[in-house]
């Protein structure tokens, strides 16, 4: 059983679970089976050989975190036991070593991604939009049995909820001062890779991009942060793309795989 776990303390905890059940049937395999389960302690948590971190209110959410004592424990499972992680919106937020500053003042991070998010990045909850976005990773899972990429099937509806995007990929070592511990996110040594821009459309020229775009996907070694809410359309592909990475982790014998 390989057991995935959704960060449960606030926000869209049910509806990964619900994308994460329709996923894993794109990929069943006599060889394991997936649990899902919500994460509210340290033990829950350390059940788990996956995680993801929902969209909701990071600052309420580390909030929660810290007063449950997960703080550590997620640290820990994302930064030391190098551990497939995702977070999406507010978890990405979570998930970075740096946020800038905002009206709230500082806020404690798990890190693990060397990245500065800026929160809010288009405005209030009335500025939400949806976007069609370029994800060329997307190409893996829509490759026929030829190996072939149809047209259009790289791209894909992001929903930009109050998002945050990466503002900045800093150096290693530069992490949050809001206590992170170690001090770095450190990314097992590997560098942060841009995954997804967004460029906003032009008046009167739709789909052509304005200027060099904001980053709103990217992935650091054993994590992955999205700014915008993939389980908040039906579209499982980027649900089945991560999962097909935790089991190849499991493969690699990068997890204990607990049961039989
Ligand atoms: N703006 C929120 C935050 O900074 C994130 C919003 C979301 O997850 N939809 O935590």
């Amino acid at each position: 059983t390989i057991t995935v776990g959704v960060l449960a303390l606030q926000g869209g905890v049910v509806e990964h679970l619900n994308l994460l059940r329709k996923a894993a049937g794109h990929i069943a395999s006599p060889a394991f089976t997936f649990a899902f389960v919500e994460v509210r302690t340290a033990p829950q948590l350390a059940q788990c050989n996956a995680l993801i971190i929902p969209g909701g209110e990071s600052t309420t959410m580390a909030i929660v975190a810290r007063r449950l004592g997960l703080l550590d424990p997620l640290r820990e499972f994302v930064k030391i036991q190098h551990k497939p992680v995702w977070g999406t919106c507010a978890g990405l937020v979570m998930l970075a070593e740096q946020a800038s500053a905002t009206k709230q003042g500082g806020q404690e991070l798990i890190g693990g991604l060397d990245v500065r998010v800026l929160r809010n990045r288009y405005g209030s909850q009335v500025q939400s939009f949806v976007a069609e976005l370029e994800l060329p990773f997307l190409d893996a899972n829509a490759s026929n049995a030829k190996g072939e990429a149809a047209a259009g099937e790289r791209t894909f509806r992001g929903v930009f909820i109050r998002a945050p995007v990466v503002e900045e990929i800093i150096a290693p070592g530069d992490g949050s001062e809001k206590g992170n511990g170690d001090g770095a996110g450190k990314g097992g040594g590997r560098s942060v890779e841009v995954l997804g821009v967004y460029r906003k459309a032009e008046e009167g020229k739709p789909g052509e991009g304005e200027g060099e775009g904001d980053i709103v996907a990217v992935r650091q070694g054993n994590v992955l942060g999205t700014s915008f809410h993939p389980e908040l359309t039906d579209d499982v592909r980027i649900h089945v793309w991560w999962l097909r990475q935790v089991v190849e982790a499991a493969r690699h014998g990068d997890l204990v795989v607990g049961g039989a």
